[in-house]
């Protein structure tokens, strides 16, 4: 038997990798021929890799390490609750102590009367939820009609069938059967991608009425819901221009179907509130959390419900639920994490010091010939890559070409950010500090410069017709 340690020859651990571990959202064979990155240890915005390097995480894990690496409190919340209580389940009228503590706190930061908590391991898991939640609602309620459930092209709601169908992705919906039937997309509020001549207010508020016009295509007596991310996370960190929010919350009304804010990426202090939903004014019967509420240590979402939707469903058997709901073990670490978020004052952190300070340092990364624009809300944002600036022009190759050049320099350059697409996104641990946001920026320079004189020597430096 192999007894596989951090300890092994980097080429040893990357050749086992490439024999058995199948990765998500990667072309295996191309990963195998040039080998994984081997992630060992991590501490505050630093990870450490196989060969010693110290590289900055701008992406805090996948937008999820919110209080940072390394919290020994959360590994002793894990001990003791394992050592008390490791599992039991939430089914068939029992209940655990974690389980209560948790909900009873998430209902107590939640905006509104979102009072109530089903539990899932993951943001993909609590979406499916969602969508038998709301179709189990209307039903309930004796609108059985209501079944649709409009999205946006370009939403992440997660990767199973339910949540992945929720989402937009077209590169997912090409595979395995996706979208699920009554799921409808419509455009997403991508001002400097899709703008055109518009101001950015005129097109929010474009966008938004696109909402109103599928809803009476559909019929709005088959509407269920409409959901959202407050702002686009994978899709490249979109936000969406000031008037798209209140005109999608009033197109709502007007028709009575339920909103649901997936805040897996922006709840938990992201944007600089406990919930994007209070940064942007958003008043949802459904949130989506996971992510940022453990802060990546336990896998753990949930859905949290308003009384209204919560008091229809009580009304009879809802017959759903998973292993792992309300887990022991990922309830008390994330009770802690929060403990965490509150008593250091996490999200004051994130609007006062540190969200201002990341504009700032991007921002200052315009002059560079290759960034047209860097956009932010709290501490999730994006640079875009254009070759040229004043027309907000796509690049001749196809698009991500130019962004994966520039995230293998920020590699290269002990950085970590994502591209989607031609945009390069940043979402780095909310404890990061002004200084350390500083060298961020710095790398995020170097890695630009060296992108920059590989796009040119490639031919790469065109815009598209
Ligand atoms: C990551 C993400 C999800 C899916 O969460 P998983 O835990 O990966 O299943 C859902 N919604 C949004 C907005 C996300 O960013």
């Amino acid at each position: 038997m192999t007894l596989i340690t951090n300890h092994m020859p980097t080429e040893e651990l990357r050749a086992l990798d490439a024999a058995h571990h199948m990765h998500p959202f990667t072309a295996g064979n191309e990963l195998a021929e040039k080998g994984a990155k081997v992630i060992t240890r991590a501490k505050g915005v630093f990870l450490t890799d196989s060969e010693g390097n110290e590289i900055l995480d701008g992406m805090a894990g996948l937008w999820c390490v919110n209080i940072g690496y390394g919290r020994p409190e959360l590994a002793e919340a894990a001990a003791r609750q394992m050592k008390e209580l490791p599992y039991y389940n939430t089914f068939f009228q029992t209940t655990h102590v974690p389980a209560i503590a948790l909900s009873q706190k998430i209902a107590e930061l939640a905006p509104g009367d979102l009072n109530h908590v089903f539990f899932a391991s993951s943001g993909s898991e609590a979406n499916d939820t969602n969508i038998r939640l709301i179709r189990t609602y209307w039903d309930q309620k004796g609108e059985p009609d209501r079944k649709v459930i409009i999205s946006r092209k370009n939403a992440y709601h997660g990767s199973s069938l339910g949540s992945g169908s929720l989402g937009g992705m077209s590169a997912m919906h090409a595979q395995g059967g996706m979208p699920i039937p009554d799921i409808h997309h419509i455009d997403q509020p991508h001002w400097w991608g899709e703008g055109g001549d518009m101001t950015p207010e005129e097109f929010g508020i474009a966008r938004a009425r696109a909402l109103e016009d599928a809803i009476l295509e559909i019929g709005p007596e088959r509407v269920a819901a409409f959901i959202g991310e407050p702002v686009q996370g994978a899709g490249g960190v979109i936000a969406p221009p000031g008037t798209y929010w209140p005109e999608v919350q009033k197109i709502v009304e007007k028709y009575g179907i339920l909103l649901v804010a997936d805040e897996v990426i922006c709840g938990f202090g992201r944007t600089g509130s406990w919930f994007g939903s209070q940064t942007l004014d958003i008043k949802p019967h459904i949130m989506t959390i996971a992510k940022g509420l453990s802060s990546g240590y336990q896998p753990i979402g949930a859905s949290v419900v308003c009384d209204e939707v919560a008091g229809v469903i009580a009304e009879s058997e809802f017959n759903h639920g998973y292993t792992y709901s309300g887990h022991p073990v990922a309830s008390a670490v994330a009770r802690e994490n929060i403990r965490i978020l509150e008593e250091e004052n996490i999200v004051d952190h994130v609007r006062d010091v540190a969200a201002p300070a990341l504009k700032e340092a991007m921002t200052a990364l315009t002059n560079h010939p290759m960034v047209g624009e860097f956009s932010s809300v709290g501490l999730m944002g994006s640079l875009a890559l254009t070759p040229d600036k004043d027309t907000r022009a796509k690049f001749a190759a196809e698009p991500g070409t130019v962004g994966f050049i520039c995230r293998e320099r920020c590699f290269a350059n002990n950085l970590v950010m994502r591209h989607v697409g031609d945009r390069m996104v940043v979402s780095p641990p909310l404890i990061i500090t002004a200084d350390e946001i500083g060298m961020l920026a710095e790398r995020a320079r170097t890695a630009l410069d060296e992108a920059f004189e590989i796009v040119k020597d490639r031919g790469l430096w065109a815009a598209a017709s």
